[in-house]
């Protein structure tokens, strides 16, 4: 046994949802080899006395744009819109792939330290972005977004440069490390392509088994939009142009009917909810007890950390659950298992990595974090559950370990050199993108 974490509470989002007090968890070879109320009799090369410490699943964080760090804070306090075309839109057109590198591995830092094991990006830069992941040793599924519109080159999938791109990234980093890196195929949302693009595309993703990420029903303007030009809703458009078919991420689900939510769940379509992101630029209100309710599964995601300023998802667990409640006007409408759950076992269903990850059992890897329950704000414990969504933040996390490797403890990051990556900010990324000092809008 490689590692052996003794006393320890233990959250272990199994299908009993199980919890144990006290507890022992085994790590050899970077799985979870062992786990219950007695220590174990073989010997460990390392223990760690995990007295006052609750340790989860590693949490799953299905909406990302990595490289977006860079532009937290830089735009607030205006509608999505708006603060796309007169602020992120310019900015990002100077970002290069060296900035958009060191923006991405701030990311990560950021992720792993507040205890997130896996992400789904949907951003440009995707290559870069991947040679940050395979550097920090996080798990992720990348995608790049493909958009498209008409009187631009006419759209060929094997020569026009999203999908080149999407494809080169398919060829080079698919299943890297074991399948620590996935690619998946990206469209940026309905509005943003044509329906030629998105069977392309889908194509592309079912002859060579990988997931999609799409944007859904963001806003009522999309929604309305469509419906003027197609008579019919983003979600019936796509799902008509194949979109659907295999292992679909829709992400946002804002906007949704009644009938999109049923067809997400015929389709087993698994919908992203991003509350903070949502809120903030007032897209609207997803209804997530209304899709679970169709058989959806429903995972969570920050958005980008210009849209949401961080990637804490302990904050999106507690905004999901607060704002179901109040949606509904009934305070028992959402639990906090379920917030835990949109945060492991569904973002692992979603990333098609429910095999190994998602939860804390014999077998699986040891993708889990180790959160400190002896704070003053996490006392007194009567459930663990309900401390980890209603009062603990991603600020308590004190380990977090991928694969039986730890990305981050007691302000360590063993596979990032942090101090590197904030000088490549401080001396080339945030003077690239930001070096004339003003907007131009
Ligand atoms: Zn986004």
């Amino acid at each position: 046994m490689d590692t052996l974490f003794t006393h320890v509470s233990v959250v272990t989002m199994d299908e009993n949802l199980t919890v144990l007090t006290d507890a022992f968890v085994g790590v050899t070879d970077g799985k979870i080899a062992y786990l219950g109320k007695t220590e174990p009799s073989e010997q460990a090369a390392h223990t760690v006395d995990a007295t006052g410490m609750v340790m989860m699943p590693g949490m799953i964080n299905c909406h990302t744009q990595l490289p977006m760090t860079i532009l937290r804070g830089y735009a607030e306090d205006c509608d999505l819109q708006t603060w796309l075309e007169n602020s992120i839109f310019p900015r990002e057109e100077k970002l290069d792939g060296r900035a958009a590198k060191a923006a991405a591995l701030l990311g990560i830092v950021e992720a792993v330290r507040f205890g997130t094991t896996s992400v789904s990006d949907l951003y440009a830069f995707s290559d870069e972005t991947c040679e940050a992941i395979a550097q920090s040793g996080i798990k992720a599924n990348v995608a790049r977004p493909v958009s498209y519109f008409e009187g631009e080159e006419a759209f060929d999938f094997a020569s026009f440069s999203m999908t080149k791109e999407a494809a080169a990234l398919h060829k080079k980093w698919h299943g890297y490390d074991n399948g620590r890196i996935q690619i998946e195929m990206g469209i940026h949302a309905e509005y943003a392509a044509t329906p030629e693009t998105w069977e392309a595309v889908s194509r592309y993703a079912a002859e060579n088994g990988l997931g999609l990420q799409v944007r859904l029903s963001e806003t009522e303007q999309e929604n309305e939009s469509c419906l003027e030009r197609t008579g019919l809703t983003p979600a019936q458009v796509l799902d008509c142009h194949h979109v659907f078919d295999g292992r679909t991420a829709a992400v946002h689900c804002v906007h949704l009917t009644e009938e999109d939510r049923a067809l997400l769940g015929r389709r087993h379509v698994s919908a992203v909810h991003c509350p903070t992101s949502n809120l903030k630029l007032a897209s609207g209100r997803a209804d997530v007890v209304a899709l679970v309710k169709n058989g959806v599964n429903v995972a969570l995601g920050t958005d980008s950390a210009a849209a949401s300023n961080n990637l804490d998802l302990f904050a999106e667990m507690k905004l999901a659950a607060l704002q179901a409640k109040e949606l509904h006007g009934d305070a028992g409408s959402f639990s906090a298992q379920a917030a835990l759950m949109m945060a492991t076992v569904c973002g692992a269903r979603a990333q098609g990595r429910e095999k190994e990850c998602g939860m804390l059992k014999v077998g699986m890897d040891a993708d889990l974090i180790l959160l400190d329950f002896t704070q003053p704000h996490l006392i007194p414990c009567h459930d663990l559950a309900n401390h980890l969504v209603y009062a603990a933040s991603g600020h308590d996390v004190a380990m977090t370990m991928v694969r039986g490797k730890v990305l981050y403890a007691q302000g360590k990051f063993p596979t990032i050199d942090l101090a590197s990556v904030i000088s490549e900010l401080q001396t080339y990324a945030i003077g690239k993108v930001f070096g004339d000092g003003k907007d131009e809008a």
